[in-house]
């Protein structure tokens, strides 16, 4: 069925997929096409079962088809299922992400990552009336343009597009970095420290697998914006609400005294798997917004009822006192579970979580940038990745992608799956 499904998707669908990773091109093989999921699991076209260490590429913290969440969602949509106009739940899911991230004094509520992604900058921007941004190589930010970009050849000659479609002019002012690298990030800042507008980083990078940035990395990102005037943008789409309540940057701030980003980018976890995403940050900043200020942003769907009933449920249970405490712990479980099994068979494995994320690498320490991930022996991912698919356990289907545990995870799925990579590392 999933092959037939297949044909027939390439039929009308470039690449018969809607967002180009689900297409298996890294992993080779066939998607599986999803039918219904409950709970950690999934039941693909053939109606095989799987447990889910996707979950949507994150959203789904609370596993899928929790009851307190469908209740809200089935309440709202009898309600209607867009207005244009506002609602007062969008007060209530703007009220209850400000009180979970403190840095957060007001916030834009929009329908994707990239969205907010590509507004944040756009705000970063008019804020501060430059144009100039760093990025750093491997993070993920969505599609927007000027995001799109790979390094150059040299610090002082900005980036190169990653996709057809955006002109050079475009990512002319964004500057690609290293990621974790100290030397390239004071030479950045002394060449073009008073032109930039923003730093924007993804603190704990899924996009690269997982990698964390180092704290005295993220110490001097802050003090250097502080001290030409860029902004510190956080991109949270996907470890806001997922390594800890109030995010990656309640982390970093109880390790660096003091520590805030000034604005945030959120998506994924907080519409709980429906289309809801914001940007976020101090009063100040925010209010340059339309229709307060000049930086112009709109959505037909913004704030959509059905979407804020689905975030807001989602962000009162992950509010239960313990639920990270639990989350994180069942997270660790199968990292060290999956590394204990491939160091028993001789095999090089280190792997890292922070709440409900984590990553894994074929390899003997945790790399520190993407040219390292990339090292990784893609034929020997590719083994490992389809092995698991074989045994019912569904990883990312790419290297370069990080993994999800929900609190509908139990303690069998976990040794189900550790036993599966035991049976698959004994073998190779
Ligand atoms: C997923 C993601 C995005 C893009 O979000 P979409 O909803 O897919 O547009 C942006 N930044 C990060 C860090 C992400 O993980």
């Amino acid at each position: 069925m999933n092959d037939s499904l297949f044909e027939r998707a390439k039929r009308v669908i470039p690449g018969g997929v809607n967002s180009p990773v689900r297409a298996f091109r890294a992993v080779g093989g066939t998607p599986r096409f999803v039918q219904r999921a409950q709970g950690a699991h999934f039941w693909d076209a053939d109606g095989k079962k799987y447990i889910d260490y996707i979950g949507s590429w994150g959203p789904m913290i609370l596993g899928h088809g929790h009851p307190a969440v469908l209740e809200a969602v089935q309440k709202a949509a009898l309600d209607g299922f867009s207005f244009g106009a506002p609602t007062e739940r969008e007060i209530e899911l703007a009220e209850a992400i400000i009180a979970a991230v403190p840095s957060l004094e007001m916030v834009r509520l929009v329908s994707s990552g990239t969205e907010a992604g590509m507004s944040a900058l756009r705000l970063a921007r008019g804020a501060t009336g430059r144009s100039k941004i760093i990025k750093f190589e491997g993070c993920y930010h969505g599609h927007a343009d000027a995001l799109l970009v790979k390094a150059g050849s040299g610090l002082a000659t900005f980036g190169n597009p990653t996709s057809a479609g955006v002109p050079p002019e475009v990512v002319a002012q964004t500057l690609v970095l290293e990621y974790n690298n100290l030397e390239q990030l004071e030479e950045a800042f002394k060449l073009h420290g008073a032109d930039l507008a923003c730093l924007m980083i993804e603190p704990i990078a899924g996009n690269m697998n997982f990698v964390r940035a180092s704290v005295p990395f993220m110490k001097r990102c802050r003090e250097l914006c502080s001290q030409h005037g860029a902004l510190l943008v956080f991109d949270e789409v996907m470890s806001g609400f997922r390594v800890a309540l109030g995010s990656a940057q309640s982390i970093y701030a109880k390790l660096i005294p003091g520590f805030e980003p000034d604005m945030t980018v959120l998506g994924k976890v907080i519409g709980g798997g429906m289309p809801l995403a914001a940007f976020g940050g101090k009063r100040a900043v925010m209010e340059k917004l339309a229709p307060l200020g000049p930086v112009y942003q709109a959505g037909t769907l913004s704030g959509n009822p059905v979407a804020t009933a689905c975030g807001l449920a989602t962000l009162r249970e992950i509010s239960k006192p313990g639920f990270f405490e639990a989350l994180g712990a069942r997270t660790q479980r199968l990292v060290q579970g999956l590394t204990q099994a491939a160091r028993d068979a001789g095999q090089p494995f280190c792997g890292d979580s922070q709440g409900g994320m984590f990553g894994f690498f074929l390899m003997e320490t945790l790399p520190q940038n993407y040219a390292t991930v990339m090292t990784t022996d893609g034929p020997k991912f590719n083994a490992f990745f389809h092995a698991m698919l074989d045994a019912g356990v569904y990883f990312a289907p790419a290297l370069y992608e990080a993994g999800f545990v929900s609190a509908a995870h139990t303690d069998a799925d976990i040794e189900a799956t550790v036993q599966a990579a035991r049976a698959h590392f004994v073998r190779v």
